[in-house]
């Protein structure tokens, strides 16, 4: 199916741990043409700039240290405005993470766009945690699976072993909601003052996940 336009559209899909943001979020890219806004890629590319910020992004990529939250909001912001200035739209993926990197997003946008949705995908907890901890990826093709058992069998797109993922382990997941409900839910929040939000059951069956989005971004935005 050919994407369809979404000129100037700003998609922000969020969600707790394991509320299957990543599965969403490839429907979305793929239906809407939208660009996938990745902090990591941004950062690189900048740092290859012959600009101020360019080899001000270049110290921090070469010497391995974190940049600073602002500095990194102020970037993936910039990056943002361009991709909607030339008539294109974009997908954030779990971003932004806290308030004050949304809020520096939203003030660099307001001008170029109203077009912004929020798309939350609310799964309870303990489905959550159940599903990253039944989480299997593939060794060879890196594709994640369907949740499944403890005894995980091959790869069901590519016959490849199967392995967990390091970081899925209870205690980490833990952190992960931690971190989501005192930093990303403001975020949230924050958007839903502005009207912005449009909440998902996420706790479906993924194909009736992706056609409720569908119909969610038809309604707020009319593509
Ligand atoms: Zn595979």
């Amino acid at each position: 199916m050919p994407a369809r336009a979404a000129p100037k559209t700003v998609i922000l899909l969020m969600g707790p741990p394991g509320s299957g943001k990543g599965t969403q979020a490839q429907a979305l890219q793929e239906r809407y043409g939208l660009e996938r806004i990745e902090t990591g890629r941004i950062l690189r590319e900048i740092a290859k700039e012959p600009s101020d910020r360019g080899r001000r992004v270049q110290t921090f990529v070469d010497s391995g240290r974190l940049a600073p939250p602002p500095m990194v909001a102020q970037l993936v912001a910039e990056e943002a405005r361009r991709i909607l200035a030339g008539g294109g739209g974009i997908l954030f993926d779990g971003s932004p993470r806290t308030l004050a990197e949304a809020e520096i997003l939203s003030r660099l946008l307001s001008d170029i766009t109203d077009r912004v949705l929020v798309i939350m995908l609310d799964v309870p907890k303990s489905e959550s945690v159940a599903r990253i901890l039944k989480r299997w990826i593939c060794t060879d093709c890196k594709r994640p699976q369907p949740p499944m058992p403890d005894i995980a069998e091959a790869c069901r797109l590519c016959g490849g072993k199967l392995e967990k993922r390091a970081d899925d382990t209870t205690a980490i997941v833990e952190k992960r909601w931690e971190e989501y409900t005192f930093r990303t839910l403001p975020v949230i929040e924050y958007f839903n003052r502005q009207g912005k939000v449009a909440r998902v059951n996420g706790n479906r069956p993924i194909s009736d996940v992706v056609s409720d989005v569908a119909h969610i971004v038809t309604e707020r935005l009319g593509i």
